[in-house]
């Protein structure tokens, strides 16, 4: 599978030149929610996810994603592995589940999302989820930034990712693009472009 072609011809992979959440610039940006919007599209990227799963042998009741950036890859992670999806919401701090969701002592969980940059909301939902007693088997994403190794990767963890080192990251791929800080842009430096934000709100 190639996951930068999908992502390309799902126009989730941008050109240009981007002002990222951290203050860096880049000329690359994924907006992830873009190869989502085919759900058999978004159904052949979490077959080959769960299949990762199910090969290292790890088990798991129920997929868990952050709101709401994570929701759809992890209602199709649930329907590949044939488990149950909930989701949790951000709250002052962190994340909490509502709805109605419940999570039972010894759960076996796995939290998902569309994208791992750092991983800052991935291990909020798994905080909220170990408060309750749940049990935090692996943390799943379809693209992986990079900052954070994954499973058969030999990308090493980068000092920025925020995911504990002894539960396991199941990704498809690394999109490890170049960032600059600004003074060191060489978009900035051609002067041709000023750098856009990209992201959620766009
Ligand atoms: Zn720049």
């Amino acid at each position: 599978m190639n996951l930068e072609e999908i992502y390309q011809e799902a126009h989730a992979l941008l050109d240009g030149h981007f002002l990222l959440a951290s203050g860096n610039h880049s000329a690359r940006y994924l907006q992830s929610a873009k190869v989502l919007e085919y759900p058999k599209k978004a159904a052949l990227l979490t077959d080959a996810l769960a299949k990762m799963i199910r090969q290292s042998g790890i088990e798991v009741d129920t997929v868990c994603a952050p709101a709401l950036g994570g929701v759809l890859a992890g209602y199709e992670l649930a329907r590949s592995l044939d488990v149950r999806s909930i989701f949790v919401e951000k709250k002052e701090g962190g994340m909490e589940l509502r709805r109605g969701f419940k999570i039972q002592k010894g759960e076996k969980v796995i939290v998902c999302e569309d994208i791992i940059t750092t991983g800052g909301s991935a291990l909020k939902a798994a905080k909220a989820i170990e408060a309750l007693g749940g049990e935090v088997v692996a943390f799943a994403s379809l693209a992986n930034r990079g900052f954070c190794k994954r499973v058969g990767s030999s990308h090493d963890a980068k000092p920025e990712c925020a995911l504990p080192e002894n539960i396991p990251l199941f990704a498809l791929d690394d999109f490890a693009f170049e960032m600059y800080a600004p003074e060191a842009c060489p978009l900035c430096q051609e002067g041709s472009t000023k750098a856009i934000k990209p992201g959620s709100k766009s």
